[in-house]
């Protein structure tokens, strides 16, 4: 197993899904982990208290809205003064809404290019200083397949994950040689409650039931017909944080049973 001892880490929307995952990952590898997203408070702290018992690692958590530009700094501040540092920043948190343009609401809009695109600005522009000081650093960003191709009423989503890819570029090359790397991960259909909701849409609009609407949504664009497992994504988020990973940067990894491949 890889590890990342003593690496302190933030991973925005950590509290469901792939975030959830990927906090794991990290932990188990040896890192601090922030944790970040919305949920119950009983909840949140449940899920921070058993990874901390699990890992023994120093697990915490900040309730930041990520539409929020204040808030996001109230979150990288306190993830320096609990770790002393961040080394890694996973910038995770993310929406959806599915519509066609000319019905998609404007609040849905602003809160997609917020949630998925600009809070990864301002984390980065937080973070990177420090990392670049230090001589190691490593940004993930969790992209999307809808990051590299388009799909119907997903505007706002796919204008946000294509930006992110972009963003991934741009601070890939600004950092460049200083230690720090800077990528995406683009998962394929990953069954998390983001998903979720979008299979119970097809669902009620193809008259079908949730376990055809999912396999029939994964037969249409997925070739493997097999969700992606969340554990894998934080898997590849670790290696992307070891030092074997130190020249892959400005990437956008698709994990996603070769949709992109089509
Ligand atoms: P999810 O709904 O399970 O998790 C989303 C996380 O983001 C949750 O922790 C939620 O609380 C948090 N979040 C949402 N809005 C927030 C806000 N304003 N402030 C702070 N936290 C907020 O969904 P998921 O599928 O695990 O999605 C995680 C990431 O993976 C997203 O960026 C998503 O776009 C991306 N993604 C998902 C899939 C998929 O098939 N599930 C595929 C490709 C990319």
């Amino acid at each position: 197993m890889l590890t990342l001892n003593d690496r302190r880490a933030i991973v925005t929307g950590s509290t469901s899904g792939i975030g959830a995952a990927m906090a794991a990952a990290l932990a188990k590898a040896g890192c601090a982990v922030m944790m970040n997203g919305f949920g119950g408070a009983d909840d949140i702290e449940q899920a921070r208290a058993a990874l901390a018992a699990e890992t023994g690692g120093d697990i915490r958590y900040h309730a930041a809205d990520m539409r929020d530009p204040t808030a996001i700094v109230g979150l990288i501040d306190a993830a320096n003064e609990a770790f002393g540092g961040v080394d890694i920043l996973l910038n995770n948190a993310g929406i959806q809404h599915v519509a066609p343009i000319e019905d998609f609401p404007v609040d849905q809009w602003n809160d997609i290019l917020a949630v998925n695109l600009s809070a990864s600005f301002h984390t980065i522009r937080q973070v990177l200083p420090a990392m670049r000081e230090r001589g190691w650093g490593r940004i993930i960003n969790t992209a999307s397949v809808q990051g590299l191709i388009g799909s119907v009423d997903k505007a706002a989503y796919v204008a946000a994950k294509h930006g992110l890819v972009g963003l991934t570029k741009v601070v890939a090359l600004e950092a460049a040689g200083s230690g720090v790397t800077c990528n995406a991960i683009c998962p394929g259909s990953t069954q998390t409650p983001l998903v979720q909701a979008q299979i119970e849409r097809y669902a009620q609009q193809q008259g079908v039931d949730l376990e055809t609407a999912a396999q029939e949504r994964l037969a249409a664009k997925q070739p493997s017909q097999t969700s992606v497992r969340t554990e894998d994504i934080g898997a590849l988020a670790v290696f992307l944080c070891c030092d074997a990973a130190e020249q892959i940067t400005g990437t956008s990894l698709p994990i996603d049973g070769g949709w992109t491949a089509q």
